[in-house]
């Protein structure tokens, strides 16, 4: 820390993940940070995240580890399994990487454990703030999500497409389940799941289609089509869906990464700068990655546009990276006839002989540490 950023204004706007762990971060290295959120509470729907040691890292720097520790499960595994429900292999990931830490948790407890924090740590939030017209402010970040004003004042408009894929997302009750993350794979469709912390268990189910839902999360559907889409399926699957009362679908759409994530007074992070599909879970690892290196860029130089400039390049070709293997893995989910059957083939049998093999595959995503990088 230099005392570079000491009582710097820096203006937020979006309050989600990137957003308040940015204020965090820069509040910690002694700026006067603002988050201009448009909801009129800090409040998120119901979903469950993954958060793996990447981010894990950066929370833990920011002294929130047993915050979030208290309302969040280790994750041990990552199974992937056949739409029947049989095993195609279990990724063992205590085993793997002893110590680094995987967590499952429900937005809500995330988004709360940040905001305490940045709300004690003196980060001014101002809540029914809808930015369009963005403020003339000497440091202006924008952490306003897939929709984003500051990257399209930034880059110009762009048009996102629709992948062909909808997803739902509903949360069950579940008492004493194990705590892993499932995949549960099937011709043009995947079903993932995880425990949460209170007795409550994630489910997240993506259907190729060629019906075209709005984009964004928050759209009611009727339990009967999750139902009917994943019929099929076999395991817990069908248990766990009959528990389904509520539940909401989405249309998955690409966007690119943003080309430009800054001009020396404003800059994107998170959604904003490169939204990606869900299908590593690092959409939001990458926005915390983003906002402790946003914060050590600027508290590390005098000139700003340096500092932005050096965030920028660290930065994106990563998430370009991590976005990329994304895409791919939408592919190699649904896999269909032979090439299914030689893909779960390959998959058991690497998981057999050399288990450690197919983990590694994912190293540079887990394994990455940003607060080493830049402290
Ligand atoms: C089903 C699903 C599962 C996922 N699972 C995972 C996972 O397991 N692990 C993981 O790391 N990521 C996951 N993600 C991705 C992750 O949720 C997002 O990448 C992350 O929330 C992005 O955070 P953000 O702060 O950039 O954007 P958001 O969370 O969208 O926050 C943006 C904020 O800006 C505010 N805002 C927007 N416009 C304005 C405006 N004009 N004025 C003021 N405020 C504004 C919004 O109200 C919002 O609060 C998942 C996503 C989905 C859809």
């Amino acid at each position: 820390m230099t005392g570079m950023l000491r009582s710097r204004p820096v203006t937020i706007v979006g309050g989600g993940v990137a957003g308040l762990t940015a204020a965090i971060a820069l509040r910690r290295r002694g700026a006067e940070v603002a988050v201009l959120e448009r909801a009129p509470a800090i409040a998120e729907v119901g979903a469950g995240l993954q958060l793996s040691p990447n981010a894990m890292r950066v929370l833990d720097a920011l002294g929130l580890g047993p915050a979030i520790d208290a309302v969040s499960l280790p994750s041990r595994a990552v199974r992937l399994r056949d739409a029947s429900g049989s095993d195609v292999v279990r990724l063992d990931m205590d085993g793997h990487r002893p110590g680094a830490r995987f967590r499952l948790i429900h937005r809500a407890r995330l988004i709360e454990v940040l905001e305490q924090a940045a709300a004690s740590a003196g980060v001014r939030i101002e809540l029914g703030r809808d930015i369009a017209a963005l403020p003339d402010a000497p440091l202006l970040i924008g952490a306003d999500g897939l929709h984003s004003h500051v990257r399209a004042s930034l880059n110009g408009r762009e048009v996102p497409f629709f992948t062909g894929q909808t997803a739902w997302r509903a949360v069950i009750d579940d008492e004493n389940a194990v705590p892993e993350a499932q995949v549960f794979m099937g011709p043009g469709r995947h079903l993932v799941s995880y425990p949460l912390a209170g007795g409550l268990r994630n489910i997240v189910a993506v259907l190729e289609t060629r019906e075209w839902q709005d984009e964004g999360w928050s759209r009611p559907d009727d339990p009967a089509n999750l139902h009917a889409a994943f019929a099929g399926f076999g395991g817990p699957v069908p248990g766990w869906l009959a528990q389904v009362k509520a539940v909401h679908v989405w249309g998955l759409f690409r966007h690119e990464v943003a080309s430009r994530w800054q001009d020396g007074r404003r800059a994107i992070l998170g959604d904003a700068a490169h939204p990606t599909l869900p299908f590593m879970a690092q959409g939001a690892c990458m926005a915390i990655e983003d906002a402790w290196t946003l914060a050590a860029c600027l508290d590390a130089a005098p000139d700003q546009q340096a500092a932005l400039a050096r965030y920028e390049n660290l930065r994106k070709p990563r998430a370009a990276k991590i976005v990329a293997a994304a895409n791919a893995n939408a592919r190699n989910y649904h896999l269909t006839g032979a090439r299914r059957l030689a893909a779960h083939a390959a998959l058991r049998l690497g998981g057999r002989i050399a288990p450690g093999a197919v983990l590694s595959r994912f190293d540079w995503i887990y394994d990455f540490d940003p607060v080493a990088e830049t402290p």
